[in-house]
C-alpha cells in the first residue's frame, strides 16, 4: 500500500516535470488542477481509513489468522453504560480492550479502575476526543496523549502503550507525535457504526457479516443500544466457537510499559 511520503514525492516529481515541459509546449492548467485533486482525494482517504496505514502503522487485525479468535474493543468510555458492558463481559467470562478518553476517566475514575480490576485492557483514546483532533498541532496531540497516560499512571500505576486516534483519523501531525510517544496504534477491521445506525438489528447484522478470524471489532460503551448488540454478539460468537481475546493476546504486543 502506498504511503503518504511516496505520494508527496510522486506529486512533486510530476509538478517539476510539468513545469519543465511547459518550457517546450504549453501545459494546460487543468493538468495541475487534476494533480491537486488526485493528491487531495488520496490524502483525505488516507486520513479517514486507518486500515490503509497511510500516515502511520496501525494494527487493524491479526493478518492471515486461521484460528477462530477475535478481539472486542470499546471506545469513548468510561461511561455509565460501561457498567452494563462489564457485567455482560463478566457473565460470558470474556476479556476485552477499552480505549478510554482522559476526560471520561477524570469523571469516572472508579469505573476505570473496575475495568482494570476485572482483567480487561485499556488504551489511550486522547484526552478530549475533540472533533478538531485532526487539526491539532503535534504539540497539542502530544499534550493530549501524555495527559491521559499520566492520569492513568496516577490512578493505577500502569503506563498505557496502546493508542487509538479519535474517529480513527490520522495525519502527519498525529504520526509525528506518535514517533515521540511510541504508542502502538490500534485500529479495527470490523466497524459496527453503532453510533451512526439507530437500529440494533442493522448494527448486529453488519458486525455478524464481517466476522472473521483475527478480527478487531469496534463498539462503543456509551449506549444501551450497543449493550444490546453486545449481548447478541457474545451469544453468536459463542455459538460459532470463537474465542474472544484482548488485543495483547491477539497481536502479541504489550498494552503497558513495564
Ligand atoms: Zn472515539
Amino acid at each position: 500500500m502506498l504511503k503518504h511520503k511516496e505520494i508527496v514525492l510522486f506529486c512533486v516529481v510530476v509538478v517539476v516535470v510539468l513545469f519543465f515541459l511547459n518550457f517546450f509546449t504549453a501545459v494546460h492548467w487543468a493538468f495541475f488542477l487534476l494533480l491537486f485533486f488526485i493528491w487531495f482525494a488520496i490524502t483525505t482517504w488516507g486520513s479517514f481509513d486507518i486500515r490503509l496505514n497511510y500516515f502511520t502503522k496501525a494494527y487493524c487485525s491479526k493478518i492471515k489468522s486461521k484460528e477462530k479468535e477475535i478481539a472486542l474493543t470499546f471506545d469513548d468510555g468510561p461511561h455509565e453504560m460501561t457498567e452494563k458492558v462489564l457485567d455482560l463481559l463478566k457473565q460470558f467470562n470474556v476479556k476485552a480492550t477499552f480505549f478510554c478518553i482522559g476526560k471520561q476517566i477524570e469523571t469516572n475514575p472508579d469505573l476505570f479502575k473496575r475495568i482494570i480490576a476485572e482483567g480487561h485492557l485499556t488504551g489511550n483514546h486522547s484526552y478530549s476526543h475533540s472533533k478538531n483532533f485532526g487539526f491539532f498541532s503535534v504539540q497539542k496531540v502530544l499534550d493530549e496523549i501524555f495527559a491521559t497516560n499520566r492520569m492513568v499512571y496516577e490512578l493505577t500505576g500502569l503506563q498505557m502503550k496502546f493508542f487509538r486516534p479519535p474517529f480513527g483519523v490520522t495525519n502527519p501531525m498525529i504520526a509525528k507525535a506518535l514517533l515521540t510517544t511510541k504508542h502502538h496504534v490500534i485500529g479495527w477491521n470490523i466497524r459496527s457504526l453503532d453510533t451512526v445506525y439507530e437500529n440494533e438489528n442493522t448494527i448486529f447484522e453488519r458486525v455478524k457479516n464481517k466476522i472473521k478470524p483475527g478480527g478487531i471489532i469496534l463498539l462503543h460503551d456509551t449506549s444501551q443500544k450497543s449493550v444490546n448488540v453486545l449481548e447478541r454478539l457474545l451469544l453468536f460468537l459463542e455459538s460459532e466457537n470463537y474465542s474472544i481475546v484482548p488485543i495483547d493476546k491477539l497481536l502479541n504486543i504489550s498494552a503497558y510499559d513495564n
